[in-house]
């Protein structure tokens, strides 16, 4: 909804033209549309405006129109999040960097690239693949997310129990400061003096600034990579398996749970060598030396078959290995075909309390009366449980938001935490106390407030807007952004 009345609309769509170009802002309602969500469709917000810059220089002159207009304003990548973090939570303008999407450089010795926040993460492995070399970090959406968005969520994936998350793959950033100045944090080495900057500004949710370049490590392939399924009648045994292996001193790159009712959508969508009557599969894949490689792979094997596997496999070649992978990584999209809608959540658990924590899930849903498919980085400890739901049926949206907050408890209760790589965006504001204290929210407000002074950045996100917040109770209440009919939650 237009917060501006129309001359002072019409006035800053021509000076928003003048400065990108007519085709490179969107004012229409039917445009605006497209980008009134992420993901997580329960929230919804429409832009004034959705704009395109091509380059630096265009989204700091934009920052700099929002600042002098007092506009708030977002940058916002694929839409992918899951926390609607990058929703115009109080209207003003979305900044596509989409158009940003060029590798401006790759230093292969150096083992650096240089890219543009709108490039696709994927899209990086295929630009460096023909020399060998590759982007670590790899979000299961990682055919359309971009680096821009792992940056603000400091983004993991199947591979981050080895390779680790964004973070640790970023050694430097341009970026445009809330006002409109333009920076670099970091450079291209790994070690820089000073604060790290660089590593606050990944994961700040897009409210700290743009990131305009990024200067990350590529890594060169690994020389072997084996990649076995391992198959078990009960959850219990595949999440017993998961320590074990572990236990036994060795670092898988991954180690991905997939649940019974993930397996039959997979299998139902994609045909991808699941068994269908497993109660649990997991996907552990091993990389690194080619010498070693199977003495590694047998323990892996030997490891799951004790803890009550009933049947372990490598994958026979490359073909099997990418149909396994494409099962995991597609398991949201098959979800699509057994439900109108699901809610993902994003957990983190100590990874002993898995069998436990996956019970209790499996209880507060069941309690709700809903289903849930569970699919995630077991390794990590990194706990995704999908919660299936059609929202025309009445009341099930408030069941679904109910039973998501109950498994956040959970988490925060065995000691863990209620983001492992999504953020908290709108969706999970209300859950903060569950494992910060008001002092806790309080300095990094404060640490908000040094970067975005205004507030104009990004706002809305992360942090409690009201002082109840701080009580315990984090039953379904309509947002503030709701209640000022900004969004909707369906
Ligand atoms: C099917 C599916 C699977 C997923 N799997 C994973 C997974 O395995 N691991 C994981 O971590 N996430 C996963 N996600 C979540 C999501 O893909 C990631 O959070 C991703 O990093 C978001 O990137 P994006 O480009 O879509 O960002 P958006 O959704 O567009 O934005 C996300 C946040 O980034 C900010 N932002 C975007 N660009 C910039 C920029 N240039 N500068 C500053 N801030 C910016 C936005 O303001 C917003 O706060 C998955 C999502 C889906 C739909």
């Amino acid at each position: 909804m237009s917060s501006l009345d129309p001359g002072r609309k019409a006035g800053l769509r021509r000076e928003l033209e003048s400065l990108l170009g007519k085709s490179a802002v969107l004012s229409d309602p039917e445009e605006l549309l497209v980008y009134e969500s992420d993901g997580l469709t329960l929230f919804r917000a429409l832009a004034d405006f959705v704009i395109f810059p091509t380059s630096v220089e265009q989204v700091a002159a934009v920052v700099r129109l929002a600042n002098r207009e007092s506009l708030p304003f977002v940058a916002r990548g694929a839409g992918t999040g899951l926390a609607g973090g990058c929703l115009p939570a109080e209207g003003g303008l979305v900044i596509s960097l989409m158009r940003m999407n060029r590798v401006l450089e790759v230093d292969y010795e150096n083992q650096i690239a240089v890219v543009e926040p709108g490039l696709v993460n994927l899209h990086l492995s295929w630009a460096v693949g023909p020399k060998g070399f590759y982007y670590a970090p790899d979000p299961s959406s990682q055919q359309a997310c971009t680096i821009g968005g792992n940056i603000a969520n400091n983004s993991g994936g199947p591979h981050t129990l080895k390779y680790g998350v964004t973070v640790n793959h970023v050694l430097g950033l341009e970026v445009v400061l809330p006002d409109g100045e333009i920076v670099w944090l970091g450079g291209r080495t790994r070690e820089s003096q000073g604060y790290d900057l660089t590593g606050l500004f990944v994961g700040s949710e897009g409210t700290f600034g743009i990131a305009t370049k990024i200067i990350v490590r590529i890594l060169r392939r690994p020389q072997a990579v084996k990649t076995v399924l391992a198959v078990f009648d009960a959850v219990e045994a595949a999440s017993e398996s998961v320590s074990a292996v572990i236990g036994r001193g060795l670092v898988p790159a991954a180690m991905e749970m997939i649940d019974q009712l993930t397996i039959s959508a997979v299998e139902d969508a994609f045909g991808c060598g699941y068994p269908r009557d497993a109660a649990a599969a997991l996907l552990i894949e091993l990389d690194g030396l080619r010498e070693g490689m199977e003495a590694q792979a047998e323990r892996v094997i030997a490891a799951c078959r004790e803890n009550g596997a009933r049947e372990v496999r490598a994958a026979r070649d490359e073909t099997e290995r990418q149909l396994l992978w494409k099962g995991r990584k597609s398991a949201f999209g098959a979800y699509g075909r057994i439900s109108p809608a699901y809610m993902v959540m994003d957990g983190v658990i100590p990874r002993t309390r898995l069998p436990e924590v996956l019970h209790r899930v499996n209880e507060i849903v069941g309690a709700h009366d809903l289903r849930v498919g569970n699919v995630f980085h077991a390794g990590d400890g990194n706990l995704h449980p999908n919660i299936l739901y059609d929202p025309r049926k009445p009341g099930e949206v408030e069941r679904v938001v109910k039973a998501g907050g109950d498994i956040l408890k959970v988490c925060a209760e065995v000691g863990g935490s209620i983001s492992g790589e999504h953020g908290i965006g709108l969706e999970k504001i209300d859950y903060m106390p569950l494992i910060f204290t008001e002092a806790d929210l309080h300095a990094m407000r404060g640490v908000r407030d040094a970067w975005n002074p205004r507030g104009l950045c990004n706002p809305g996100k992360i942090f409690p807007s009201r002082k109840a917040c701080g009580e315990a109770s984090i039953a379904y209440r309509p947002h503030p952004i709701e209640a000022q009919g900004l969004a909707q939650r369906f």
